[in-house]
Order: C-alpha cells, then sequence, then structure tokens
C-alpha cells in the first residue's frame, strides 16, 4: 500500500456488484440483513415468527463476491450454511422513508447467499455477543448481478431457491416474507439515513444448511436473477 496526495496509504478498492447486460458497476456502500424474516426459518431456529419486529445485522461491503466466484471455506468453523435470499440494490438514500414510497429508492434486485458461520454465530448468541464473527466474514456474500428495476419491476412474490450440488435444500416463495422490502426499508430508514449503495439481503426462506469444500451453490429467484459459486478447501 503506497500513499498518495490525499491518503496515508493507498484507499480501499470500491465494492462493487456487476449488472445485468451492462459494463458499469453497482458501487457497495453497506450490506443490511434481515434476520428470521420468513416464518418457516424462524421456526427451524427455534424463534417464535409472530412477535417478532425485524433486526438486522451488517456485512462489510468488501464481504461481496460475484456469480462464478470460487469461495474458500471460511477459518474457524465446521459448520458453514447457506441462506438463499433476494437482495435489494438502493439507487437513492433517505431517512424515515414511507413504505408507500419505499421501491422509488431501489435500483434493482439480485439473488445472494448470506452465508453463516452458524457454529460461531450460535456461540455469540448463547454468550450474548454481536454475531459478526459469524456473519460478517470475508467473502461471506455472494451476489448475482443485480437486474434493473425498470426491467422486471418489484418482485414481492415468486420462487427462491437454493440447491447444492443439484440437490434442492431451500425451495420458498418471497410472499413468504414476514415484513417484506418495503417494511424493511422504512424500518432501517428510521434508525439511519439509507443511502445509495446500500444492499439489503432480506432473510431466507427454510431448509439452511451445511456447506462442504467441493460443494456447488446454484441460487436463484425465478424471473430474477440466477448465481453459482463454488466453495474450496
Ligand atoms: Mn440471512
Amino acid at each position: 500500500m503506497s500513499a498518495t496526495d490525499e491518503f496515508v496509504i493507498a484507499p480501499p478498492k470500491q465494492a462493487a456488484v456487476a449488472v445485468q447486460d451492462d459494463k458499469r458497476l453497482f458501487p457497495v456502500r453497506r450490506i443490511f440483513c434481515v434476520g428470521r424474516n420468513y416464518a418457516d426459518h424462524a421456526r427451524e431456529m427455534g424463534a417464535d415468527p409472530d412477535r417478532e419486529q425485524p433486526f438486522f445485522f451488517c456485512k462489510p461491503a468488501d464481504a461481496v463476491v460475484g456469480d462464478g466466484a470460487t469461495i474458500h471455506y471460511p477459518p474457524q468453523t465446521k459448520d458453514l450454511q447457506h441462506e438463499v435470499e433476494l437482495v435489494a440494490a438502493i439507487a437513492k438514500g433517505g431517512a424515515n422513508i414511507a413504505r408507500e414510497t419505499a421501491l422509488g429508492h431501489v435500483f434493482g434486485y439480485g439473488v445472494g447467499i448470506d452465508l453463516t458461520r452458524r457454529d460461531l454465530q450460535q456461540e455469540a448468541k448463547d454468550k450474548r455477543r454481536p454475531w459478526d464473527w459469524g456473519k460478517g466474514f470475508d467473502h461471506s456474500a455472494p451476489l448475482s448481478a443485480l437486474v434493473p428495476a425498470d426491467r422486471i419491476g418489484h418482485p414481492a412474490k415468486g420462487r427462491i431457491h437454493l440447491a447444492v450440488n443439484g440437490q434442492v435444500k431451500q425451495d420458498g416463495d418471497l410472499d413468504q416474507m414476514i415484513w417484506p422490502l418495503p417494511d424493511v426499508i422504512a424500518f432501517i430508514s428510521q434508525s439511519m439515513q439509507l443511502e445509495a449503495g446500500d444492499l439489503i439481503y432480506t432473510g431466507t426462506p427454510a431448509g439452511v444448511g451445511p456447506v462442504l469444500p467441493g460443494d456447488v451453490l446454484t441460487a436463484e429467484v425465478d424471473g430474477v436473477a440466477k448465481l453459482t459459486v463454488s466453495i474450496r478447501r
């Protein structure tokens, strides 16, 4: 890292994700993730889906890796797990955004995987510690190319699914979200200013499970986007 006129070390590279049929990239600012946003997944994690307000955690922007990536199995875990999620990309920021106008802030959509070191997350839950080490590690946010909303609209229903080595493990529908995207955008923007470049991972349906070195993960939201990533030792 060498200094520049402005910075004492070279500034980090801008994290970014591909946009379908566009040579330009979408620059990533922050990654917000919704916890337990599908009732059947909340139940499989031992939570009561009916009584919870949405809650959030974050991943670093450069946790994003694109379609076709090969990801090293991360250190310090024996239980890496997949969570397939619809991802919304924010084009226009704001505070206290109303549900009714929330979708007007969205650039487009992709399908992502919220990779999770489940054993570290569980340990954090047990010890009442933050989730960062279980959720926000390197390359923990695979994401397809984004598709602009002006091309596909704003998907609120449709099949969301993930297969490991061709075997379907998660198979849900976007209409099963407890808090749909307009609510999620409203909630986040009540707590902090949402900004252009922010990504929102909107939660996962049931069927989360382990990923091993050598596995190929294929994720899709029908009519929106597809993503394939490989895991290696
Ligand atoms: Mn998740």
